[in-house]
């Protein structure tokens, strides 16, 4: 069975972060590992506060974890500080498994999750180590530090932008756009770009962006094509966390 290393935040809730990982990998019938980059106290409304995990604590879980040879991909979602960033991608230099990196900003239960300086590291560091970059349309302004993209010309001009910060590939998710139709774009060098389309949900969901990102580095440890990984995971988040009562919807 192949196995995926979360590097992520608790969230009290359940909503977001580790345990929605854990849950979508027990789902998708993947085995869970874990190095913890910070607790996090909040509800599905109200962020209260967060305790991060020292840099080298982390980095001495992603050490212990990557001994196990069965992780056939990894997935990053929150981290604290600009030291973690760095930590995180030196724990990760001499593995070659693959990286989900989905650059989680801030929460919809309204807290900030990595800062500023943690967003140039994360620029610098982490994403030229990247399989996959998944940012939300908020995200991918925020590290361009240009304004949300509305048009599909413009999410597309952004998602090429953070490609060229170094990133293998881009998944820019239009979850935050309008429009019927949620769609997705996938750009990576020497391919056209992909679209991804999905009937919008009518409310945001919380934890969607953590699943989506987790079900695709599920996909890629088990050995299936990127495209096709973001394809399923697409469907997995629209199909069985979207419309099957296990929403949490973000305020
Ligand atoms: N809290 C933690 C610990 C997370 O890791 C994440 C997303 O990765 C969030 C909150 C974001 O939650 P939401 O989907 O509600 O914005």
């Amino acid at each position: 069975m192949s196995a995926v290393l979360v590097i992520a935040g608790t969230d009290s809730s359940g909503g977001a972060g580790l345990t929605r990982d854990v849950h979508t990998l027990a789902q998708l019938r993947c085995e869970a590992l874990c190095a913890v980059t910070a607790v996090t106290v909040q509800t599905d409304t109200r962020f209260a506060d967060t305790h991060a995990v020292p840099a080298a604590v982390v980095s001495a879980q992603i050490a212990a974890a990557l001994t196990n040879h069965a992780v056939g991909a990894v997935k990053i979602g929150m981290l604290t500080s600009a030291a973690v960033v760095r930590a995180v991608a030196a724990a990760l230099e001499a593995s070659s498994v693959p990286v989900v990196l989905d650059p989680v900003l801030a929460s919809s239960s309204g807290g900030t999750l990595l800062g500023e300086e943690g967003r140039q590291a994360l620029l610098e560091c982490l994403l030229p180590r990247a399989t996959l970059l998944t940012p939300n349309i908020p995200e991918a302004a925020a590290l361009l530090s240009r304004p949300p993209a509305q048009e599909q010309k413009a999410l597309l001009e952004q998602a090429q932008a953070l490609l060229a910060r170094g990133a293998a590939a881009v998944l820019l998710k239009g979850g935050h756009g309008s429009g019927a139709q949620a769609t997705d774009y996938l750009v990576r060098a020497g391919h056209p770009p992909q679209l991804l389309r999905a009937p919008r949900a009518p409310r945001a969901v919380r934890g969607s962006g953590c699943a989506l990102a987790t079900a695709i580095a599920a996909g890629l440890a088990a050995g299936v094509d990127l495209g096709e990984a973001c394809v399923r995971a697409k469907v997995y988040v629209t199909g069985r966390f979207q419309h099957s009562g296990e929403q949490r919807l973000s305020p």
